[in-house]
């Protein structure tokens, strides 16, 4: 499977949310399996389809430092969560760019794997994190829309140097 291209931010398709997935053929199968290539060979723990541009809800993550625990999740879902973490977050589709975020500590999450079984996951610590990340994604909702205002501003004016830096 090819690699494929991932999108970065300002691109409008990371704000749109990504539509449910009810066919789980071929084509679902070869897309996670490209999406899950794109993130070991960008040394992510994570990646939503809309980041690679295709606006569904798909997302692959593996936490394991041996890479070797794919997850693939369809149709992902927050269903219960408890307490509150703080954690520094980055995002491939905003290369070079983390702050810390604060998000629920654990969680339950229901979806559905590439055949269209039903999954539930129970996840705390940096798989709860990663969980909350991807299923943003699919809402169209970035880690940075979940900083304080001052430091969104203090996001977008490196931003600005990061534009002005490439021209
Ligand atoms: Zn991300």
């Amino acid at each position: 499977m090819e690699p494929l291209e991932i999108v970065t931010y300002p691109n409008p398709i990371l704000r749109s949310p990504a539509a449910e997935v009810n066919e789980f053929g071929q084509q679902l199968h070869n897309l996670l399996d490209s999406m899950a290539r794109t993130m070991y060979l960008a040394n992510g723990i994570g990646l939503a389809a809309p980041q690679v541009n295709v606006s569904i809800r798909a997302a692959v993550i593996d936490i394991s430092e041996s890479r070797s625990e794919l997850i693939k999740l369809i149709n992902p879902r927050v269903v219960s969560h408890s307490g509150k973490v703080s954690s520094e977050e980055g995002c491939l589709s905003i290369p070079n760019y983390r702050d810390t975020i604060t998000r629920h500590e654990a969680v339950v999450v229901e979806a559905q794997d590439e055949h269209g079984k039903d999954l539930k996951l129970t996840a705390e610590g940096l798989l709860a994190i990663c969980l909350q990340h991807e299923i943003d994604h699919l809402d169209g909702i970035l880690f940075i829309d979940r900083l304080s205002r001052l430091k969104r501003e203090l996001f977008q004016a490196w931003l600005k140097r990061q534009q002005g830096d490439s021209r």
